[in-house]
């Protein structure tokens, strides 16, 4: 056996690295893994498919430099990567309330888990974190240096304050360990593989639209959100992962552009060219009134903005839904 010098294995390609990415079977992992691969890396998919689906990495069953390892990052890992996204973490709101202790445990435990690999190894990790660390903000639009208004005993706290905590484990783990991490505040996103039972704003609506029923808005639908369109913000996450080292984040990746959600129900009902009735129920606990992102950091630094508008993004994703009309293999 050569000596490979530590864990550092030599590569037949210089600009071929081997990614881990957690989370890779859902939403977000998928589309990442999916852009990773046509960059020409090997991909190492890491879920234990909670909300997460075969489904969506079906597709890459066969591919050479694809590799699956069904895993719960609230328990250790050993594999040697030179770089990882960390995204496991269920995001909707129905499915990180449904058990938050175990979402608590997946964005702390699975912190602590995935730093303590990346400094094992000495590789970069990413945190996909996100804008519910800034709660129901009093500041708007949201900029990296506030520090947020969060309910720490609410519903949606075990999802709050598990990524904030995750946050400090990133940046302790830096300071402490000289750890080279990346910090992603992602504001809501939205495309083709959002789970069609999650729950979130724009899957409900098409849902709803296309199966002519009758389209719900939590509250009267005066609340804000900025969507993002998936293919945008996979391009953001890979060029924070190789911006230079002394940028570590955080740095907010979305689309500034805000919408009511009463706004987006009308916008998906013209783009599927039906008008459903709109009833009104209780808007959820401490749903943030208004979201839009500051994203002149992530201009000046990574030299990133959206370029997919809401309406453009909006079909592609109803064909998607159209697509999947009929499919029952989804974890419920
Ligand atoms: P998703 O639910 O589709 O994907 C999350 C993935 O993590 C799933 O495949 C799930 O099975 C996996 N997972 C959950 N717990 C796990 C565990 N303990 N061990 C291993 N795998 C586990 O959600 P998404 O929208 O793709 O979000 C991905 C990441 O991005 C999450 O960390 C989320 O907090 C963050 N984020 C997403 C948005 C958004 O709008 N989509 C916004 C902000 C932040
Ligand atoms: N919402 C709604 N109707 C729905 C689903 C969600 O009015 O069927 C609202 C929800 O109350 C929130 C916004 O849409 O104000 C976005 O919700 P989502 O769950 O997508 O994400 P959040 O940003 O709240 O995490």
């Amino acid at each position: 056996m050569p000596d490979l010098g530590g864990h550092h294995v030599p590569r037949l390609y210089d600009s071929r690295k081997r990614i881990s990415v957690t989370g890779g079977a859902g939403f977000l992992g998928s589309h990442l893994i999916d852009r990773l691969l046509e960059q020409g890396h090997e991909v190492l998919c890491i879920d234990n498919l909670f909300t997460g689906t075969k489904r969506n990495i079906e597709h890459l069953h066969n591919h050479p430099r694809f590799e699956f390892i069904r895993h719960d990052v609230t328990f250790p890992l050993y594999v040697e990567v030179d770089e990882i996204y960390n995204l496991a973490c269920p995001a909707s709101p129905i499915h990180y309330q449904h058990d938050p202790v175990q979402t608590t445990k997946t964005s702390v435990h699975g912190a602590i888990n995935m730093l303590g690999m990346a400094k094992r190894i000495s590789c970069k990790i990413l945190q996909a974190s996100t804008s519910e660390v800034y709660g129901d903000p009093e500041v708007h639009p949201q900029k990296e240096d506030y520090w947020g208004s969060v309910n720490p005993i609410g519903p949606r706290s075990c999802y709050d304050e598990g990524k904030r905590c995750a946050e400090t484990l990133f940046f302790d783990y830096h300071r402490q360990h000289g750890l080279e991490i990346k910090v992603a505040r992602i504001f809501n996103t939205y495309g083709s593989r959002m789970h069609p039972s999650d729950g979130r704003v724009v899957s409900n609506f098409i849902i709803q639209a296309l199966k002519g029923e009758p389209i719900t808005l939590y509250g009267d639908g005066s609340q804000t959100r900025s969507f993002c369109y998936v293919d945008d913000l996979v391009d953001g996450l890979i060029r924070l992962m190789e911006s230079p080292p002394d940028f570590v984040g955080p740095v907010n990746l979305g689309n500034p552009v805000e919408f009511t959600i009463r706004e987006l129900a009308e916008l998906v009902c013209a783009k599927i060219e039906t008008s459903q009735e709109m009833i009104m129920e209780a808007l959820p606990q401490d749903d943030p009134k208004r979201r839009r992102p500051d994203i002149s950091l992530a201009k000046a630094k990574l030299d990133w903005s959206p370029s997919v508008a809401l309406s453009d993004g909006l079909e592609a994703t109803i064909a998607y839904f159209k697509s999947i009309e009929g499919v029952t293999d989804y974890p419920s």
